[in-house]
């Protein structure tokens, strides 16, 4: 099967279907004999569920800290809440109900308490009920859980990856994963780069139909190419392929600890982009100058509450003294457009990617935004940190967010807090309207850094994580490149420099297209930095200027992507 390579790398394993099954509820009642055996069989349940709980919680505790196990803790106490359970019981005794129902009911009527009251600390709670609440219901109807499963080494067929599920699997195990979904620049496949295992993602709808868990199946992230139950001479190609790519990265080891300079000595800076604070390591290994893109959001997934200013500050300082004077661009939570919160009520939308996100809702909630410049700020005295907003599309709004900085730093001064009174701030550009105002924009920042996942979906109108038009989505397009070129312009006439986070940095055809625009910097995942370096100092400015006119020059994606293919494999510029 073809799919899209959306992570590098080779693995053969056994497959573990991750199945997300609906839950359905049976409405028949019980009968009254059967009111105490219908107890019992809650009761049976909940001791099962609160033994998974705490066995996950163990499990997760170790493999990724108490931080992230912390969930598991608020949901076992519910499980032994007073007032919850004799509720459940009551409902059996008194209506009749199968316990499952009994438990919905129970946990719904919470649930529409809970949304009534408007507080941080309760938004947390509703979704450990609606939690906790739905691991009750499928043990009584005793469908599987999956996270205790997991072993022995697996390979993950899923229809999809949620960033959450993504950040939440557990690479000890968790091998490489193929999804029927999803596209290079999903967050599961961005995450999927981020921990370093292959990953093939948009395989098309019916994959989980042709595999069942336990088959074994080969995975070459690098080319998009899976096979279930391999005959011998394909396992034995894929094992060949492994190596061959295990031993590349071994050869690129070398760039690690040189500048990323051209042969006539241009530099330009390559950093990673990082969603975990544990993957600063990973950057570091891979020879990262720095880090381009912290994305925070992550920070606030898989957990009951939102973490508190002090947390953050704790995370963001540790990053940043990892670092040591190498710059550490935070960027500001960037949640919605497929990445929620457990404990962050969204309503359904029409169309997400174009609704309530990002740096529109920090605006909006600006006790949380605060709490995150201020630990921001604070941890800003201990590193070489700058600070960059997702998702600007208009003057007001960055001056709103710098308005807004401004005041946290009143609060920190006035408090006696120490925090960093000189931090450069900048925009991402993902939203197309940024290059008529860019101008305007760039003498409000220090510098820009171009999302190109997001620019393009907004620029081109193609979903970024659509399998189906995953083609379209094309750091080639003409249009795409002469816009980037574009800004880059119009940054340097203001005197900021400019970057790249999106997915299109770490691409090998298009480096010596950046380097002839003149980006000054190029942030991707740890896993494409050596290539990258590697790459940079093969080239020359005067050529790559030429590379990037001739490029420009073209009309067509594939036109543009033929040239660059040909230059890459060694034919002359022109
Ligand atoms: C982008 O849009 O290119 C980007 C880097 O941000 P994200 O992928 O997190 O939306
Ligand atoms: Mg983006």
């Amino acid at each position: 099967m073809r799919g899209i390579g959306a992570s590098p790398g080779i693995e053969i394993g056994k497959v573990y279907q991750l199945v997300n099954q609906d839950i359905k509820i049976e409405e028949q009642n019980i009968k009254k004999q059967e009111v105490e055996e219908e107890i019992e069989r809650l009761h049976v349940a909940l001791q099962k569920v609160k033994k998974e709980l705490k066995a996950i919680k163990e499990h997760i505790e170790e493999e990724l800290g108490p931080d992230k196990a912390r969930i598991f803790e608020a949901h076992i106490m519910l499980l032994d809440d007073p007032e919850l359970i004799p509720a459940i019981e009551e409902k059996i005794r008194k209506q009749h109900l199968r316990a499952e129902k009994a438990v919905d009911e129970v946990m719904d009527h919470y649930i529409n308490i809970f949304k009534r009251i408007e507080n941080k600390y309760l938004e947390g709670r509703k979704s450990d009920v609606r939690d906790v609440g739905h691991r009750l219901i499928k043990e009584l109807i005793s469908q599987e859980q999956t996270e205790h499963k997991l072993q022995e080494e697996v390979i993950i067929v899923a229809r999809d990856l949620t960033p959450a599920d993504t950040a939440r699997l557990d690479t000890s195990v968790v091998k490489a994963f193929v999804t029927e979904q999803g596209s290079r620049t999903s967050h599961s496949a961005i995450m999927a780069r981020s921990l370093g295992i292959p990953a093939v993602v948009g395989v098309g709808d019916g994959f989980m139909e042709k595999c069942n868990s336990g088959d074994t199946i080969a995975v070459d992230g690098t080319e998009g190419e899976v096979v279930v139950e391999p005959e011998e001479d394909v396992l034995r190609n894929f094992r060949e392929r492994k190596a061959e790519f295990e031993k590349h990265q071994q050869d690129l080891i070398r760039y690690r600890d040189s500048n990323a300079v051209t042969e006539d000595g241009k530099k330009i800076e390559v950093v990673g982009n990082i969603g975990d604070p544990d993957e600063v390591d990973s950057v570091l290994e891979n020879g990262g100058e720095g880090i381009g893109l912290f994305r925070t959001e992550f920070l606030y997934m898989n957990r009951s509450e939102l973490p508190s200013e002090e947390e953050q500050f704790q995370v963001y300082r540790r990053v940043a003294e990892k670092m040591g004077s190498a710059p550490v661009i935070i960027r500001t939570l960037d949640i919605g457009g497929g990445k929620n919160l457990p404990y962050f009520e969204m309503t359904e939308e029409e169309n997400p990617f174009l609704g309530y996100r990002a740096i529109r809702i920090s605006l909006e909630k600006t006790e949380i935004f605060k709490d995150q410049l201020r630990a921001i700020l604070r941890a800003g005295k201990y590193g070489n940190i700058k600070i960059m907003f997702p998702m600007i599309s208009s003057l007001e709004e960055l001056c709103a967010a710098k308005r807004l900085m401004e005041e946290s730093r009143r609060e920190l001064r006035e408090e006696g807090l120490e925090f960093a009174e000189q931090i450069e701030s900048g925009i991402m550009i993902e939203i197309p309207s940024t290059l008529m105002i860019a101008g305007e924009l760039a003498r409000e920042v220090d510098f820009f850094s171009i999302g190109t996942n997001d620019l393009i979906q907004y620029m081109l109108a193609v979903d970024r994580n659509n399998e189906k038009i995953a083609r379209m989505h094309s750091p080639f397009h003409p249009a795409v490149l002469r816009f980037i070129s574009r800004i880059v312009a119009q940054a340097h006439e203001n005197d900021i420099w400019v970057g790249m986070c999106g997915e299109a940095a770490g691409n090998d055809l298009l480096i010596p297209f950046w380097l002839g625009i003149g980006l000054d910097e190029l942030s991707m995942s740890a896993i494409s930095i050596l290539e990258t370096k590697k790459l940079i100092s093969s080239w020359r400015s005067d050529d790559a200027l030429q590379v990037a006119e001739k490029a420009l020059s073209l009309t067509t994606s594939d036109e543009i992507k033929e040239y660059l293919s040909d230059i890459r494999g060694g034919k002359s510029i022109d």
